[in-house]
């Protein structure tokens, strides 16, 4: 449930809500939104749900209380009308401004990576990606380079400027990653390791979660919710395909997802048309249309010689390629921007809607 403040709540009235709550075994996250503090309450409410809804709404302070029967929380956009907006060193992500990832599948040299991080940069990708884990579907396919992927990644950072992003498999590598990237990235694979997203969500590095590629929209929207409540709201989601009957591409990227996900959630959105389609001619026509649907950003795999990648060949655009594909997103996102509507409008609708506008059928 939500605790909705009045608009001249006092300190003392919203600290007077949350010490209730605390009293009851459950947990407080507040948000100071333009107009009014929202409390949402988190932890197993049970049977006690009426009684502790006519409790709160009798406080000073409180304008009322909303049972919201969505199981994700402070992802939702009832919870956080505006949108979240991630800053990490010179990039913005979710600021209405068009982020884009780039670089290599996976790192596989210091000069693989220093080459593709240059070029990239100077078509300009604003933030730079580079495997150093690798999640591999077979366990003799090359693996990453591990922690000297890393030293090579941060490298490329002091030499750009670049923020870097890089992959995160295991809890275990949680420390060693968040001390050389920038922004944490959790894998399809593991969008459901909850022990991993209660790790990452734990260190003050922004995550950028990607829709394991069985998951339903409301699994995603849990999973980030694990990040968020264990600590680190600084999520970024990332649509990067799903698995169909279909098998002329390598997943099927759902670009629904991206309108969708505005309209539920504040947190910004990313797709990756590259592990999306598994092709490289169908990058730019998949990222085009990511971006206008109202994607955040693009993320991409840039490889010098995508033919002999050690990783996804078949998907790594040539530096020419990207540099192409920039040149027409710009036009697009200019095109697109303010045509979406303003995000505190999605999250009135949702008020009117009850069920957020949406039904099954
Ligand atoms: C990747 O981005 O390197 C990757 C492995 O993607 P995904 O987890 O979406 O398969
Ligand atoms: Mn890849």
């Amino acid at each position: 449930m939500f605790v909705v403040m009045t608009v001249g709540a006092s300190e003392a009235e919203v600290l007077g809500v949350k010490s209730r709550i605390l009293s009851e075994g459950l947990t407080p996250f507040d948000h100071v939104g333009a107009e009014h503090t929202v409390i949402a309450v988190v932890g197993e409410i049970g049977a006690r749900k009426p009684v502790l809804i006519d409790r709160l709404a009798a406080m000073p302070g409180v304008d009322r209380v909303t049972p919201i029967s969505r199981p994700y929380k402070l992802t939702s956009r009832e919870f956080r009308a505006e949108d979240t907006v991630v800053r990490v060193l010179d990039a913005v992500i979710g600021d209405g401004g068009l982020t884009m990832m780039a670089g290599p599948c996976s790192v596989e040299s210091r000069d693989q990576l220093f080459e593709t991080a240059d070029a990239v940069k100077a078509a300009g990708a604003t933030i730079l990606r580079g495997g150093a884990f690798k999640p591999r579907t077979s366990p003799y396919a090359f693996q990453g380079l591990g922690v000297e992927a890393l030293r090579y990644l941060a490298e490329a950072r002091d030499r750009t400027g670049l923020p870097i992003i890089t992959e995160v498999m295991e809890s275990a590598q949680v420390d060693i990653v968040a001390e050389y990237a920038d922004i944490l990235q959790v894998g399809a694979r593991n969008m459901q390791n909850y022990s991993l997203l209660r790790d990452v969500g734990r260190v003050a590095r922004p995550v950028m979660l990607k829709r394991g590629f069985g998951a339903t929209i409301e699994e995603l929207l849990m999973a980030a919710e694990y990040i968020v409540s264990s600590g680190n709201p600084n999520v970024i989601l990332c649509e990067r395909g799903i698995r169909t009957f279909e098998t002329y591409t390598r997943n099927t990227m759902d670009l629904a997802a991206v309108p969708l996900l505005h309209h539920l959630t504040h947190l910004p959105v990313i797709v990756d048309p590259s592990h999306a389609t598994g092709k490289r001619w169908l990058v730019k026509p998949l990222a085009i249309g990511g971006v206008a649907v109202g994607a955040d950003g693009v993320m991409v795999e840039v490889h010098p010689t995508p033919d002999t990648a050690l990783s996804d060949a078949e998907q790594q655009l040539t530096l020419d390629q990207f540099r192409d594909l920039m040149e027409t997103l710009g036009p697009v996102h200019e095109h697109v921007r303010g045509l979406h509507g303003d995000p505190k409008d999605r999250a009135a609708a949702l008020g009117s809607a009850g069920s957020g506008g949406l039904s099954k059928h």
